[in-house]
């Protein structure tokens, strides 16, 4: 594996941010800061507003009175507001970018610059369906008229990491925004910066309080955004675990709740495929080229019996080419894990791949400890082979770049072991037989399946997980409609007194 690292440390001087409240850049209410460090070299990057209640009651009411301003104005005007966000976001492409790659670790050529690219496709998305917000006619005879409104449900609270924060942050907004809803967001602590980028922007073209843009922790501002009373939609990607919280909280106040959180998706791959050209996929599958830090990694890989030694020798010799280094370096391809705690994760995995003697490591292994990615949070793409599926590296997210192999021989044995989670985000089937590859689409349980293929989502498709993956979708239309009005009926009697 090469080495890249050079000595540009970020694209950022050090420095302070604030936080958007009511079209205002402020401090927390308390004065109270953290700092935000690049996890490809631990240095600071900026230090942000240590948001807690009080702000988020701030941003709340700021929220609140906007609210009725916003939801009047013509849904295609809020959709050319949109749109015009997405025209000044494209000229600030590369600079969203270098900041998301410095404070993610994301590398800046396979993630980053894409990722930034794919929020302005986001806002222009949905800049163009306000026209969409339509209701429908009840046929209950001549003389009633009965009609829903797909009316704004009111201040939305929007919660989210820190593994692709700008897009998953336009993901909430724009569709929310569409719909008449004004938002208080609570950005990742790990990486709110692009965010604020991203707020700056939006707020110059929106009415103060229509977007309103916190940082924080997430025991903090984050619980008490989802305890807020006047909170009327929760919408949150993040871990299961935290999900749930959100929705204990939801409960409370029935509340509804879109969840997208974490997964544990299979690729399974038939004999009959064309090995040279699958591996490229499963490696895109597996999100190698982001520390796999991906809900919809696929890191559990079924091969089957007959091709899985010379499957695994070939993807070893694609994912080898792939260069580590330097987020902000042109020539990396993989960048570093975004945290401490998240690389003591990973390799705590490892480590529990590598002392389990039923397993065998088929590549990768413990990270360097020393050079000059030692300085950083950086991990090497790990597989490790194991004849069944029971064990704790193919049963829990571990949001790093571990892939596990697993052999299998017949069909239904294989939807049976990739069924076998409690997560149901993606999955991939690989065959060159099309009857075969979606009848196994059909039986794997997961929110969306991509067949000959490992690509990331696109703009219009229902993204959305099953069982404790998630609730609701998001990416579409229809995903915007369930998630972000609340249906109205009005029924009318057409006879009048008058008639009678
Ligand atoms: P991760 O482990 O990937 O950081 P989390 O689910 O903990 O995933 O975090 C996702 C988002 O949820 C972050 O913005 C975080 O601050 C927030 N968060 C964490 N705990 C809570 C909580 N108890 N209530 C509300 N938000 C939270």
């Amino acid at each position: 594996m090469d080495e890249v690292l050079n000595s540009q440390k970020t694209a950022l001087d050090t420095r302070h941010q604030k936080m958007l409240i009511d079209g205002k850049w402020v401090d927390s209410a308390s004065g109270e800061t953290f700092e935000v460090c690049s996890p490809a070299n631990l240095s600071t990057i900026a230090t942000v507003p240590r948001g807690r209640d009080e702000d988020v009651r701030s941003a709340v009411s700021a929220a609140e009175r906007a609210f009725p301003g916003w939801s009047r104005t013509a849904p295609r005007q809020r959709g050319r507001i949109l749109q015009q966000i997405a025209d000044k976001l494209e000229l600030h492409v590369e600079e969203i970018a270098k900041i998301l790659a410095s404070e993610s670790g994301n590398a800046l050529r396979t993630q980053a610059r894409p990722e930034a690219l794919m929020v302005v496709d986001v806002f222009r998305y949905f800049g163009g369906l306000g026209s969409e917000l339509k209701g429908e006619t009840i046929p209950l005879g001549e003389n009633i008229l009965s009609y829903t409104r797909r009316e704004p449900i009111g201040v939305v609270g929007a919660i989210i990491p820190w593994n692709a924060p700008t897009i998953l942050a336009a993901l909430k907004i724009a569709p929310a925004l569409c719909a008449g809803n004004t938002m208080v967001l609570k950005t990742a602590e790990d990486a709110p910066l692009a965010v604020l980028k991203l707020a700056e922007i939006c707020s110059g073209f929106l009415p103060d309080g229509v977007l309103n843009v916190l940082t924080g922790y997430g025991t903090e501002a984050g619980s008490a955004l989802s305890a807020d009373p006047r909170i009327r939609k929760m919408s949150f990607t993040g871990s299961t675990a935290t999900g749930k919280v959100i929705m204990r909280e939801a409960a409370n106040r029935i509340v509804p709740v879109s969840l997208e959180l974490g997964g544990k998706s299979p690729s399974i791959v038939f004999p009959d495929v064309n090995e040279d050209w699958a591996v490229e996929g499963i490696s895109n599958a597996m999100r190698f080229t982001r520390q796999s830090q991906s809900c919809t990694a696929g890191s559990r890989l079924f091969l089957h019996e007959d091709i899985f030694d010379s499957f695994l020798e070939k993807l070893e010799a694609n994912v080898s080419q792939l260069v580590i280094g330097d987020p902000l370096d042109e020539t990396s391809d993989i960048g570093a894990i975004i945290n401490e705690k998240q690389y003591n994760k990973v390799c705590g995995f490892i480590e529990d791949g590598l002392n389990n003697t039923d397993a065998k490591l088929v590549f990768g292994g413990m990270p360097p400890t020393e050079g000059l990615l030692s300085e950083g949070y950086f991990t090497m793409p790990t597989v490790f082979a194991k004849k069944d599926n029971k064990w704790r590296l193919s049963a829990e997210e571990i949001f790093g770049p571990v892939l596990v192999a697993i052999p299998w021989k017949d069909e239904d044995e294989v939807i049976r072991m990739a069924n076998d989670s409690h997560y149901g985000l993606a999955a991939y089937v690989w065959s060159h037989d099309i009857g075969r590859a979606l009848r196994t689409a059909h039986a794997v349980e997961a929110g969306w399946v991509q067949v000959n293929q490992g690509l990331g989502q696109a703009m219009g498709h229902s993204y959305g997980g099953t069982k404790q993956s998630g609730i609701g979708r998001e990416f579409s239309l229809q995903g915007m409609l369930d998630s972000f009005t609340q249906t109205k009926n009005v029924t009318v009697n057409l006879m009048t007194n008058r008639d009678y």
